[in-house]
């Protein structure tokens, strides 16, 4: 297929979701100032927007449809497969240097004081900057918060032959191209900053995965996360268990409800009913052809309390998760063996699943679905955040090209024109998304659908010796 072609029916996709976003939150606004002697027209308005939501669920399963019969489904699998493998032997022929010796490296220091998404992102940063080096990356993970004896205990080594670094000739970042060993910072204490941080993708595979992904960078984040989390043969035994155990299958949405620490500081509470609408309505836009799909979710949580609410709430549901697990993640047992199963079996199932409803300003549920993408060939659609897009800690900014021209309506929003870019900071999923206009610098609301993603892309080593 063209490009342009899988552009355009990548942006028909996600436009039929921004336009009801907009009309179902616009209704629902009028209804709120129908007054209370008005009754009947509140009804009418309920009725637009019953029939809209299924208007909307048949545009998005014959859209979805359409790509499966376009004639073009089995390139995209084939497409995604070899991108992957060549990705996959890129890495480990940096991982493996033939003179470990002589080679340079990239020292990544796993016990950040964070999370485990947040540990595995940080993980992810340096390996980033490691192939973008042309260094080894050396793990030094003993004492990790999660488990005392190290990373190689619970995923296979990042290396075969080369997992030491010479202490006593370390320097730091950013040191010299030709010093043998560079200690990397986090990135957010990361000085100068270079250009192929996320959400920069690598310019010689640009066109292929333009093509084929509806957003590269997640993709690239991804086959970063597919070398490291090879599973060791206890975490592979452990893993299919669990999910024999708790009667894990397909069909099934993934919901992770993010509590305890972080609601109030860095999030927001969302109720369970608010997730389970977007699940409602996952299951509806599958079954408007007249199928019917069993009711069954997999929910992953902090908080032992949403399962047990959900199951309440939601008997004609299969609600697959294990309270236990989620007792386990309360902070104050949160850093232990004992919980890293847990959180390592919750992404896992959540990646398998096949649409994500959760809060993407959680790490864990943003890492689940990095992980989604190395499943399918495109799996950029089977989301549902019911906060932010889709971000990577630290990132440099993220721009989206103007391509039909909007006049501000009101003082909330922002003037743009064609070919203007815009820093986007969040999607309110009621049509409107907020930025900055970089040419005026005026920051505000404005249509969605007005703009596109600008992918960045950055010249990184060729990976030469290795055969495409
Ligand atoms: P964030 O704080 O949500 O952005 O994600 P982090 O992964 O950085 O830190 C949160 C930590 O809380 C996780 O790493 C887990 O240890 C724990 N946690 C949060 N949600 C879950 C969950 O759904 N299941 C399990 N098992 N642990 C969780």
């Amino acid at each position: 297929p063209s490009l342009e072609y899988e552009l355009l029916r990548r942006r028909v996709q996600s436009n039929v979701g921004e336009l009801w976003n907009y009309f179902s939150s616009e209704l629902g606004k009028l209804r709120k100032r129908v007054a209370p002697t008005q009754a009947e027209l509140a009804q009418d308005i309920n009725e637009v927007l019953q029939l809209g939501a299924e208007h909307k669920r048949s545009l998005l399963n014959d859209i979805d449809r359409l790509r499966q019969v376009d004639g073009y489904e089995a390139w995209r699998h084939r497409e995604a497969r070899d991108l992957s493998d060549l990705m996959q032997r890129r890495l480990h022929f940096l991982q493996n240097p033939k003179d470990c010796a002589n080679a340079r490296k990239l020292v990544c220091k796993l016990n950040k004081g964070c999370g485990y998404g947040c540990q595995l992102h940080h993980v992810v940063y340096c390996f980033i900057v490691a192939y973008a080096t042309e260094r080894t990356m050396i793990l030094k993970s003993r004492g990790w918060r999660y488990h005392k004896s190290g990373w190689e205990e619970v995923f296979q080594p990042v290396s075969e032959t080369c997992l030491e670094a010479d202490a006593a000739h370390a320097s730091n970042w950013p040191g010299r191209h030709d010093m043998p060993v560079l200690v990397l910072p986090i990135i957010d204490s990361l000085m100068p900053r270079p250009p192929y941080l996320p959400l920069a993708i690598p310019e010689d595979l640009s066109p292929r995965l333009k093509r084929l992904h509806g957003d590269p960078i997640v993709w690239w984040i991804g086959q970063f996360l597919k070398y490291l989390l090879r599973p060791q043969k206890g975490t592979l035994d452990f893993l299919e268990a669990g999910r024999a155990k708790l009667g894990f299958k397909r069909p099934i949405v993934g919901v992770h409800v993010r509590r305890t620490d972080k609601v109030g500081t860095e999030a927001a509470f969302h109720p369970i009913e608010e997730y389970m609408t977007h699940v409602e309505d996952y299951f509806l836009t599958l079954e408007i052809n007249g199928t019917t799909v069993p009711r069954r979710i997999f929910l992953a949580s902090d908080d032992a309390r949403a399962i047990e609410e959900a199951r309440n709430k939601y008997p004609q549901y299969e609600i697959i998760g294990d309270p236990e697990v989620a007792r386990m993640a309360a902070v104050s047992t949160r850093y232990t063996d004992t919980a890293l199963n847990g959180i390592i079996l919750d992404i896992h199932l959540l990646s398998l699943s096949d649409y994500l409803v959760c809060t993407f300003s959680s790490q864990v549920c943003r890492m689940a679905y990095e992980i989604m993408q190395t499943l399918y060939p495109d799996a950029a659609h089977r989301f549902k955040s019911l906060d932010d897009i889709y971000y990577y800690g630290g990132q440099n900014s993220h721009n989206r090209e103007v391509v039909i021209e909007h006049a501000a309506r009101n003082h909330e929003e922002i003037h743009m024109k064609a070919g203007d870019l815009v820093g986007v900071a969040g999607n309110h999923w009621d049509g409107y998304s907020k930025g900055k206009n970089t040419r005026t610098n005026q920051v505000g609301l404005f249509p969605s659908f007005k703009v596109v993603d600008k992918v960045e892309t950055v010249k990184l080593p060729l990976y030469e010796q290795v055969q495409p």
